[in-house]
C-alpha cells in the first residue's frame, strides 16, 4: 500500500549524509508512483514532484541531517499547499444565503445538504432551510423530508410540482418570509454527465443566483472524480467541492487532483451516513491522508526538537564549565559533517562566519583535525590541559601531520573554548542547537 511504498522510498534516504542529485531521483520517482495509486491525476503527480525536486535540492545545506524525515515533511507541506493551504469558509453574507448544491446522481448530495443544515444550525446559530430540487423521484423528497424531520430543519417542497426552477424562487420567498437566513437547495443527478442535468442546474442557478455552488463528489470514484469535477465547473463555474465518503478506504488522491485540475478549493468533507460526520476541509490533514501517515510528520518535527533542546542543554552546561573537550568537539564535527555545506553552516554561528567568508572550506577540512584527535588518548581528549611537548609530538606521529599542525589545532581549540564561554551568557544555547540542527 501506500504507507509502505512511501516508507520504502524515504528509507532510500536513510542514512544518506546529504540530500543529493541521485537520492532525490529516486525517492521522487516512487513517491510519483505512490501518488498516482492514490488516485492523484498523472500530470498532477508529476508536476507536483518536479517541484518537490526542484525544492529539495535546494535545500541541503543545514537541514539535511535526516533527509528521509526531510523530504516527509517536504512532501506532506507541498501537499497541503497544493491544496489550498488553509480551510476556506462558505460565503453566508446573503439575506437569505442561497447555496445550491450540484453533483452526480449517488454523490451524496442530499445527505450532504441535510448535514450541512445541521452544521449551519448547530454550529453557526443559522436557520437554514432546506428545498427538495430533485423532482423526479418521489423517493428524493422523501429522503430529504425524513432527514430535515431528523435535525429539525424545515424542507420545502411543492407537491407534484416537476419545475425544480419555480420551486427554488418559491423557496427563497417563504425563507424570507419565516426569518430563515440561509436556503440549500438539493438538485437532482444523473449517473452520468447529462445535458439535460446541467441544463437544469444552469437555469436554477440563473434564476436564484446562490451565493455558493457546492459541487459534491464521491472521493471513492477516484479519476473519474476528476473529469466530472471539470465537466461540472465548465458549466456552472462552482465556488467549492464537496468530498464525500472518505470514510472508505479511499486514500483522497482525488482531492489533490480535482483541486490542481479546477482550481477551486475543497470546502468540506463528509465522512459517513450520519448527521454529524461532517468535517471542514483542512489540507494538512487530507496531506496526511494521502501519504497514509496519520500523525508521523508532527511527531518527527517534536522528536527532533526534543532531541535538538536536550544536545544544546548538555552543550551549554559544559561551556560554562568550561569542559568543552576534544570529544565534544570531535562530536560536533561528526554533526557538522552531516548537515553537508560547512561553509554556510559556519556562516551562522556568531562571531565565526565573518572570520571564514572567503575562506574555502570543504568536509576534507575536517579530515587532519580528525585524526589528530583521534590520536590522543582518552585522558587527552577529556582534559586538553594534559597536553605537553612530548605528547605533541606523539600525536603528530600517530595522526601522520606534523607538530606544526598540531599546535595550531591546539590553539584553535582553545580560541574556541574562550569564544564558547564569551558567548555562553545566553548565546551559547543557540549556538549550541545551531551546531545539532
Ligand atoms: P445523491 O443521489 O447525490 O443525493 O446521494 P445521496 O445523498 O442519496 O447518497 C447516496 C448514498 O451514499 C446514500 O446511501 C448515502 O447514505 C450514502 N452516503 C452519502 N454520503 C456518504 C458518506 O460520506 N459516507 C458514506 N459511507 N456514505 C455516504
Ligand atoms: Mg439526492
Amino acid at each position: 500500500n501506500l504507507t509502505d511504498r512511501l516508507e520504502r522510498s524515504f528509507k532510500i534516504l536513510k542514512g544518506e549524509g546529504k540530500i543529493t542529485e541521485i537520492n532525490v531521483a529516486e525517492t521522487v520517482k516512487d513517491i510519483r508512483k505512490a501518488l498516482i495509486e492514490a488516485d492523484v491525476n498523472y500530470k498532477v503527480a508529476k508536476s507536483f514532484t518536479d517541484d518537490i525536486k526542484r525544492k529539495a535540492l535546494g535545500m541541503n545545506v543545514l537541514t539535511a541531517v535526516k533527509p528521509g524525515q526531510l523530504m516527509v515533511k517536504l512532501v506532506h507541506d507541498e501537499l497541503a499547499a497544493l491544496m489550498g493551504g488553509k480551510a476556506e469558509d462558505i460565503d453566508l453574507s446573503g439575506n437569505p444565503s442561497v447555496i445550491l448544491i450540484a453533483g452526480l446522481q449517488g454523490s451524496g448530495k442530499t445527505t450532504f445538504s441535510a448535514k450541512l443544515a445541521n452544521y449551519l444550525k448547530s454550529k453557526k446559530g443559522k436557520h437554514p432551510m432546506l428545498v427538495a430540487g430533485d423532482v423526479y423521484r418521489p423517493a428524493a423528497i422523501e429522503q430529504l423530508k425524513v432527514l430535515g424531520e431528523q435535525i429539525n430543519v424545515p424542507v420545502f417542497t411543492i407537491p407534484d410540482s416537476k419545475d425544480p426552477v419555480s420551486i427554488a424562487k418559491d423557496a427563497i420567498k417563504e425563507a424570507k418570509k419565516n426569518g430563515q437566513d440561509v436556503v440549500i437547495i438539493d438538485t437532482a443527478g444523473r449517473l452520468a454527465i447529462d445535458e439535460e442535468m446541467m441544463k437544469e442546474v444552469e437555469s436554477i442557478k440563473k434564476a436564484v443566483s446562490p451565493n455558493e455552488i457546492l459541487f459534491v463528489v464521491d472521493s471513492m470514484t477516484g479519476q473519474d472524480a476528476v473529469n466530472t469535477a471539470k465537466e461540472f465547473n465548465d458549466r456552472l463555474d462552482f465556488n467549492g467541492v464537496v468530498l464525500t465518503k472518505l470514510d472508505g478506504d479511499t486514500r483522497g488522491g482525488a482531492a489533490l487532483s480535482i483541486r490542481a485540475v479546477v482550481d477551486k478549493p475543497i470546502k468540506f468533507v463528509s465522512t459517513g451516513e450520519k448527521m454529524e460526520t461532517l468535517d471542514v476541509f483542512h489540507p494538512d490533514r487530507m496531506a496526511d491522508r494521502i501519504l497514509g501517515m496519520g500523525d508521523i510528520v508532527s511527531l518527527v518535527e517534536k522528536a527532533q526538537e526534543q532531541y535538538d533542546e536536550e544536545q544544546a542543554r548538555k552543550l551549554h552546561k559544559k561551556i560554562v564549565k568550561n569542559q568543552f573537550n576534544f570529544n565534544d568537539f570531535l562530536d560536533q564535527i561528526a554533526q557538522i559533517k552531516k548537515m553537508g555545506n560547512l561553509k554556510d553552516l559556519a556562516g551562522m554561528i556568531p562571531g565565526v562566519g565573518k572570520a571564514l567568508k572567503n575562506v574555502d572550506i570543504d568536509d576534507d577540512a575536517f579530515k587532519s583535525i580528525e585524526a589528530i584527535i583521534k590520536s590522543m588518548t582518552p585522558e587527552e581528549r577529556e582534559n586538553p590541559s594534559l597536553m605537553n611537548g612530548s605528547r605533541r609530538k606523539r600525536i603528530a606521529e600517530g595522526s601522520g601531520t606534523s607538530i606544526v599542525e598540531v599546535n595550531r589545532l591546539l590553539k584553535q581549540f582553545e580560541d574556541m573554548r574562550k569564544l564558547m564561554k564569551m558567548v555562553s551568557g545566553g548565546g551559547a544555547k543557540k549556538f549550541g542547537r545551531m551546531m545539532n540542527q
